[in-house]
């Protein structure tokens, strides 16, 4: 990818699956990476296999939906290696299926303030930091879920659509700085909030049955309670997706091959959305 060496890129969220796999990522193109996760072990072990592939990383605690944490992350970054010039807001979380009216107002406040306003928050943090050293970029996670309507799953979906306006507006806001805001919106992948979605069971033939029979199950209870589950239909590919494959389209995205695409909702999800 041009344009990535020698730059500085933050990545929330970057303990574990999308996250990971990105900062991974940034760190082969040759990118100084700030590894940044609520857990501090597993964003201690990304920092780690950065650093035994000759990569340079450092890790942050933060916590999304805390301003005064995002801010130090990204103060960090700049303190660190002298600039930010990518970043990839990734953290989010996801809870069980729930009817609209079983969400707790508790559940919808957390949800909302880690995934919608969490986003918020660091590119509030990151672009005064990429507008005054001249230019970004920046990528967003959202999900195929902010794209389309997913019954028993409102708040997630709520958030995530929010995220898709969100990097619109910020988009047209900083169209003339010279910093581009992209999401990317993942179909099912491999990671942590699969598992925990799905229950786990590890990747051998028997854990993948498992998870499948788990999946059908779920469908199969979701339908009786009267949601809408087509936007759970099979995967056109036919396998879900690994994160390597979100960290490519963020890596391109943060490229110099990407100088003219801003504003935009990349969906990498096997063809779910053209079905
Ligand atoms: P994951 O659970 O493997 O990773 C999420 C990471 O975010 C974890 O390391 C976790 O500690 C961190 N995190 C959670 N809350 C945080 C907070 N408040 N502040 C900082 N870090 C926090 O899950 P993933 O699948 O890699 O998820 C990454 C993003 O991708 C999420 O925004 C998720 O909604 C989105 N997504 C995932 C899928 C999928 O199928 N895996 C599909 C669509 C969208």
């Amino acid at each position: 990818m041009r344009g990535l060496a020698g730059k500085t890129a933050v990545v929330t969220g970057a303990g574990s699956g999308i996250g990971r796999a990105s900062a991974l990522r940034f760190a082969e193109e040759g990118a100084n990476v700030v590894v940044a996760d609520v857990a501090e072990e597993t964003g201690r072990e990304t920092v780690d296999l950065i650093e035994d592939a000759g990569g340079d990383a450092t890790f942050v605690a933060v916590d999304v939906s805390d301003r005064a944490s995002v801010q130090r992350m990204v103060d960090v970054a700049v303190d660190s290696y002298g600039s930010l010039d990518f970043a990839h807001n990734n953290a989010g979380i996801l809870t069980g299926f729930a009817g609209t009216t079983d969400i707790t107002e508790e559940q919808w406040d957390r949800l909302v303030d880690v995934n919608l306003k969490g986003v918020w928050t660091c590119m509030k943090a990151e672009l005064p930091v990429m507008e005054e050293q001249g230019g970004g970029a920046i990528v967003n996670t959202t999900s195929e879920a902010g794209l389309v309507g997913m019954g028993g799953l409102s708040s997630y979906s709520a958030s995530k659509h929010g995220v898709v306006g969100l990097t619109k507006s910020v988009a047209l806001e900083y169209a003339g700085k010279d910093v581009r805001v992209n999401a990317i919106a993942p179909g099912p992948t491999k990671t942590n909030i699969q598992s925990s979605f799905l229950g786990a069971g590890g990747s051998s033939v028997l854990g993948r049955a498992r998870r499948a029979v788990r999946l059908i199950r779920m469908v199969v209870r979701t339908m009786r309670a009267g949601f809408d589950t087509s936007a759970m239909r099979d995967v056109p590919m036919g396998r879900i997706a690994d994160p390597e494959e979100m960290a490519g389209a963020v890596a391109f995205l943060c490229s110099s091959d990407a100088s003219y695409i801003t504003g935009h909702t990349i969906p990498i999800d096997g063809g779910q959305a053209a079905d």
